[in-house]
């Protein structure tokens, strides 16, 4: 987004020419003619079109420059259309700032220019909406990635960076701050991503206007002596560049050679890095050699190696290994005349093209593609060849791995509340930041705020959202968390943690079983004394009671068993013979809120005051059935597994239950059901409709109540409803009672 309009203060304005400031903006008209040279009438008439749209409604705006806003889209449109980007492309660059600055709605735009226009018109703006904060360099890797991410158009990031440069090339009217910081963020974030597309001329234009505003004085001093130093030197560069041009011919080589400026950024970042002097630096002459094909570059590398002695070490074959962005040429550095190093780069025209333009060379708008919304199938066309381009070098599958991810990350990239940015798997979900964040935020994550809203924690982050756990000092993990989790870390974290938790009331109700079960042999578990104990764990080879309660709690051992083998050693002990009459087992007292190690059956849904009984699961603690339950009907044959339990008084939950209630059919019956259970002070949990039979219709209520009385209380009240014709809980198999 561009800042706002400002009347430009004449003071803070550098010297600015009125000619550059045309070339600078350019009417339509102009980017009209260009557009003529590769699309058709009609389409450039749809691109006429956004303009005047785009002109109406940034109608009465002006750039800080001074200039009608209109002037910048059109800039911009200019850059993209020297890539001869398609006219969907062309007409997202017009519109690229209208949503954000004028509030037309992405709808609108879809309306009258298509969906693909609109599409890259909403990804450009929702960049805009991220700013780039940090300082650290790590920050700024992951802030490209999350921007490639998040435009998962490609165009959108041709765009975005055409509309960078022109900010960049009239960054002289924004005040120095501004200025700097704008100067910033285009060399840690935008240069390197128009570097890593092989946008070759964008990324040294990003680089030197961001230099010069970031570094005005280097930059001025800079300038200053590389133009003395022009002066001087011009001689022994046109003596090379006609030594060089007179030699290629002899060898069969037709060839186009220039002398190539080298750029200021470049040369200060050598001298800053390598800790070289200016005229180090300067010292060195750079040209260029383009041929015709593959084998005249290597012809040309020979008539220059003929001509200067070459510098040991400096010759790349960037032909045979391309870089990762598909750069190809031949480099090397000759000693010159007077001894002065000489860098010369070989490469095809094709070659070249490749090099100035990189992924934009592949987005080439032909007339005849009818299919030219398939993007992914573009950006493909660009990688595959990269892709050839790095298989004659080996280690292709690595190296496409390499730049898939970049720009299709499996990851999307969040940011903390204070501005850090995580990158997470793909699907990642607010449990999965919190784990990322700290085990302990994890542990005791309630709920999430995303970009400001009250989200479920199971919704699933995107890029750029900006996300805050909301903990709670006594809150654990849940392990419905385990069904959406994404990263190793919370998984693992959340099942350490219930295992945990798990193991501690294993032991705690294997403890009660095994007491329990001692009775019928009159003993408690405070009398088995320390030799019975030894005793036991030796034949049995466990470590400690507490293994052998966790063992019971959690079904592996059986507590009858083990109550037997405990009478005996003790018996054996004391040497008498069990003659002390046995008492009855007694039940285990169930509460109902004991956690993972007891649970009540989900097919009848005990509640406290109904009769129940316990079955012991291996591997998975106590599990609560009303008597009559028919899964107890059906495993009433394995007799050690079942224990008798009876419900402990108190008052610290509330228990699920399931009632059916058949109504005449009539309006607002529903209403005065919920109210009458209100009435009894219960929560509906869930309500269900079934087919309406005829004049009736049947609910299904999930309700939560203290107990049976409390369910009795509140069947009674739903009772007198006159419309309700019939009352039931609903049982295991489904019949009602
Ligand atoms: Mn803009």
């Amino acid at each position: 987004m561009d800042a706002p309009a400002v009347p430009a203060s004449t003071s803070a304005r550098e010297p600015f020419d009125a000619a550059d400031c045309c070339t600078l903006s350019p009417d339509f008209a102009e980017l009209k003619d260009k557009l003529a040279t590769y699309l058709r009438p009609d389409d450039i008439e749809r691109v006429e079109a956004a303009y005047h749209f785009s002109a109406d409604a940034h109608a009465g705006q002006f750039r800080i420059s001074g200039d009608p806003y209109i002037s910048h889209p059109v800039a911009v449109t200019d850059i993209v259309a020297d890539w001869h980007l398609d006219p969907q492309a062309l007409i997202a660059a017009l519109l690229h700032d209208v949503m954000e600055d004028t509030h037309i709605s992405k709808q609108e735009i879809a309306e009258r220019f298509g969906k693909t226009a609109a599409e890259l018109v909403d990804g450009l703006s929702k960049l805009d909406r991220i700013e780039f904060r940090s300082q650290e360099e790590a920050q700024a890797e992951n802030f490209r990635k999350m921007l490639l991410a998040m435009a998962s158009d490609l165009r959108v990031i041709l765009i975005k960076l055409a509309d960078r440069l022109h900010n960049m090339r009239t960054l002289h009217c924004v005040r120095p701050a501004k200025r700097r910081r704008i100067a910033n963020e285009t060399l840690e974030i935008y240069a390197p991503i128009a570097n890593r597309l092989g946008l070759n001329n964008l990324y040294r234009e990003l680089q030197e206007l961001a230099f010069e505003h970031k570094f005005p004085l280097r930059y001025k001093v800079l300038s200053r002596a590389i133009k003395a130093a022009r002066g001087n030197r011009r001689e022994v560069v046109s003596k090379v560049l006609t030594a060089i041009e007179e030699r290629l011919p002899q060898w069969g080589i037709s060839a186009d050679v220039k002398g190539r400026e080298k750029h200021l950024f470049g040369i200060y970042r050598k001298m800053v890095e390598k800790g070289l002097s200016f005229s180090q630096v300067l010292d060195i002459y750079g040209f260029r050699v383009i041929v015709r094909d593959v084998p005249s570059c290597y012809l040309a590398l020979g008539a220059l190696h003929s001509m200067y002695k070459p510098v040991p070490g400096k010759f790349k074959d960037y032909i045979a290994i391309p870089k990762a962005n598909g750069y190809q040429s031949l480099h090397t550095t000759l000693i010159g005349p007077y001894g002065t190093p000489v860098e010369v780069q070989v490469r095809t025209a094709e070659m070249h093209h490749i090099a100035e333009s990189g992924v934009a060379s592949h987005w080439l708008y032909k007339e005849d593609e009818k299919t030219l919304t398939e993007l992914q199938q573009k950006t493909h066309s660009w990688l595959q060849s990269l892709l050839e381009l790095q298989s004659t070098s080996g280690g292709a599958a690595e190296f496409l791995e390499h730049v898939k991810i970049d720009l299709f990350p499996g990851e999307v990239y969040v940011f903390t509340p204070l501005g850090k940015i995580l990158s997470l798997p793909k699907g990642s979900t607010p449990v999965d930041f919190a784990y990322a964040v700290h085990t302990d935020i994890g542990n005791r994550c309630v709920a999430c705020r995303i970009n400001g809203d009250l989200m479920p924690l199971r919704t699933e982050l995107r890029n750029g959202d900006q996300v805050e756990v909301i903990t709670a000092a006594h809150a654990n993990p849940n392990p419905a968390w385990l069904s959406y989790v994404r990263t190793g870390k919370a998984r693992a974290q959340i099942r350490h943690f219930l295992k945990n938790a798990q193991q501690e009331e294993s032991v705690a109700l294997g403890e009660r079983l095994l007491n329990q079960a001692l009775r019928p042999h009159g003993l408690t578990l405070g009398q088995i004394s320390a030799f019975a104990w030894d005793r036991f764990l030796r034949d049995r080879g466990v470590r400690s009671k507490k293994e052998v309660f966790a063992d019971i709690g959690l079904g592996k051992r059986l507590p009858v068993i083990v109550a037997r083998r405990l009478a005996q050693a003790q018996d054996h002990e004391s040497g008498r013979p069990n003659v002390i009459k046995p008492k009855p087992a007694g039940a285990i007292l169930i509460r109902g809120s004991e956690g993972i190690a007891v649970q009540l059956a989900r097919c009848c849904q005990p509640i406290p005051g109904d009769p129940i009984i316990g079955t012991i699961r291996k591997g998975q603690g106590l599990e609560v059935h009303l008597h009559d339950c028919a899964a107890v009907a059906k495993l009433r044959g394995d007799r050690g597994r079942w224990v008798d339990v009876e419900w402990e008084v108190g008052e610290d939950r509330l228990f699920d239950v399931t009632i059916r209630v058949l109504t005449k059919n009539a309006r607002g019956v529903l209403a005065r059901v919920a109210s009458a259970i209100a009435e009894e002070d219960c929560n509906i949990q869930n309500v269900s409709m079934d087919n309406e039979q005829g004049v009736y219709t049947a609910l299904n209520l999930v309700l939560q109540v203290r107990d049976r009385m409390h369910l009795a209380h509140v069947m009674r009240g739903i009772r007198r409803v006159p419309e309700v014709v019939r009352i039931g809980r609903v049982k295991s198999d489904g019949r009602t009672t």
